[in-house]
């Protein structure tokens, strides 16, 4: 390589479509993808689609290919739209959801969460400086009361399930959290502080994963610490948000706590979310397949395309590439942009819009 020249990096994207709406928003947000890689100098997106899902799984009586898996193992970064149909079970009655077999199974134990509210955006709490609110909750996604899931013990009498919390994932998910509060303060979106959401005051689990976060705060001597128990920041969430930055929390409460935020943002068709482990990360909206919307083209885009911002993003740190975090805020301002002006919105957000529409008007503020 000559001095000077720009190295061009190509990065496979695993693309799972899903079920539902799912081929309905991914197609538009991959098309968005492709119009701001064609403008890219030093980096290159290559789409693999792969297979598995609900639909997938009444084809062929597999929800999650061995080779998809594999497939999207090797992928510098998975883009997943919404999994899973109520009419499509398992035999023992449980809905596919592959999406949660790859959190496991890739070991993506730092779910984040953004929640923001801009000027102009329908929710049910308003700032009283008219600024917008914007905080981000990391949910911690491999163990806590979710590592019973499908192993509780239930007698007639009684009934109990595990919650675990090991210091190696909370480590990990505390030098993630700190991180993450350094990247938001120097883009100027965080003013560098964590909170570690527990209840340490009645568990002694909390009491050990409120000191493990003691710990890695200890050596983020330039972002501030507090602790808050669950409860108070679920009033809080509602009083005042706009004081929180990053906020890190056990899975169960990092599960009820991020419905809430997607509350005060007005709706699921504005949650994106990342699924992060170490080398893998899944991008993907809150929101379900909704099926009770499917094929009618109908379906808020915008989540999605915001969780495909949010790729960018992780991409571009992961590979020290400035155009590709470039290219994340760019698409996240037209997003927001839209949100802002009340234009071109999905019928979810009181808008007329179809998908193709939103989408588009994304991709007109792309190329203006
Ligand atoms: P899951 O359990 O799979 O997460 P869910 O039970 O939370 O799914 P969703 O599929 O998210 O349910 O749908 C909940 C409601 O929100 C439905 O009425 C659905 O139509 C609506 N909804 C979800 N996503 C969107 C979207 N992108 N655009 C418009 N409406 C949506």
């Amino acid at each position: 390589m000559f001095f000077g020249e720009i190295m061009n990096q190509v990065l496979n994207v695993a693309v799972f479509e899903g079920d539902g709406i799912g081929p309905e928003i991914m197609a538009p947000t991959v098309d968005i993808l492709r119009l701001l890689t064609s403008r890219a100098s030093t980096y290159g997106l290559n789409f693999i689609s792969l297979k598995g899902g609900a639909t997938h799984y009444q084809k062929t009586g597999v929800s999650l290919p061995d080779d998809s898996l594999s497939t999207a193992r090797k992928a510098d970064a998975i883009l997943l739209s919404a999994m899973g149909l109520p009419s499509v079970r398992y035999p023992d009655g449980t809905e596919i959801s592959p999406q949660i077999d790859l959190r496991k199974k890739l070991n993506l134990f730092a779910g984040v969460r953004p929640v923001t509210v801009l000027p102009g955006q329908a929710s049910p709490i308003a700032r009283p400086d008219g600024k917008p609110i914007d905080f981000v909750l990391v949910r911690e996604s491999t163990e806590g009361l979710f590592w019973s899931q499908g192993c509780g013990e239930v007698s007639h009498d009684e009934a109990r399930e595990t919650l675990v919390i090991t210091r190696k994932t909370s480590q990990k998910l505390f030098e993630f959290t700190f991180k993450l509060a350094e990247q938001r303060r120097k883009t100027g979106r965080g003013k560098g502080l964590v909170t570690c959401v527990d209840k340490a005051n009645v568990f002694r689990a909390f009491a050990f994963f409120r000191e493990i976060f003691d710990a890695e705060a200890g050596n983020h001597a330039d972002i501030a610490a507090n602790h808050a128990y669950v409860d108070a920041t679920a009033l809080w969430m509602v009083q005042k948000p706009w004081e929180f930055d990053v906020l890190v929390t056990e899975n169960m409460f990092g599960d009820i706590l991020s419905d809430l935020g997607a509350g005060l943002m007005g709706g699921l068709g504005l949650a994106p979310s990342a699924d992060i482990g170490e080398g893998h990360a899944v991008f993907q909206p809150c929101h379900g397949s909704a099926p009770d919307i499917a094929g009618q083209g109908v379906a808020n885009p915008f989540a999605m395309i915001l969780s495909a911002a949010m790729m960018l993003d992780w991409l571009g740190h992961e590979h020290d590439n400035k155009e590709l975090l470039e290219h994340s805020e760019i698409l996240r301002e037209a997003v927001n942009a839209l949100i802002m002006e009340r234009k071109f919105l999905t019928r979810d957000l009181g808008g007329t819009s179809n998908t193709g529409a939103a989408a588009n008007a994304i991709k007109s503020k792309l190329r203006a």
